[in-house]
């Protein structure tokens, strides 16, 4: 299916959907390192989801998700795609109910997970307080 796209941008756009190496991400693997939790894996294919963070002894995955490409229910969430947007709103759809999809499965075997949007990853004040509380629950 083309999309318009060049390879640049296609790359960057599978890298945000993909959340490989996105800067919320880093934000997050150094928010983790600093909260003396070092112990995580990186995108275990065997997971399910492939979570981006996991501590695979203690059953806990994190995900950290691109406001736009997850349909975060906020701003970026809510911006409409310029071009090909119904190409794009069906591969958001698409990515929100994998997304959802995979959340049960990792509850019904025994994981639990947390989701950080990129919107959050800007007040890193309140969002180290979240992991924080997530990691001390469980
Ligand atoms: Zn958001």
């Amino acid at each position: 299916v083309a999309d318009n796209l060049s390879p640049t941008q296609r790359s960057a756009a599978m890298r945000a959907v993909k959340g490989r190496d996105t800067k919320p991400e880093r934000v997050v693997r150094e928010l983790l390192r600093s909260l003396g939790e070092p112990g995580y894996r990186l995108h275990r294919r065997d997971i399910p989801g492939t979570p981006d963070a996991a501590y695979l002894g203690r059953r806990l995955a994190i995900f950290v998700n691109g406001c736009f490409w997850h349909g975060h229910d906020c701003p970026a969430g809510r911006r409409a795609p310029q071009t090909r947007a119904t190409y794009w709103q069906k591969k958001i759809r698409g990515n929100v109910l994998r997304d959802a999809a995979s959340l049960t499965l990792l509850a019904l075997s025994g994981w639990r997970a947390l989701t950080v949007w990129e919107c959050e990853t800007r007040d890193l004040g309140r969002l180290r307080q979240r992991v924080k509380r997530f990691l001390a629950r469980f």
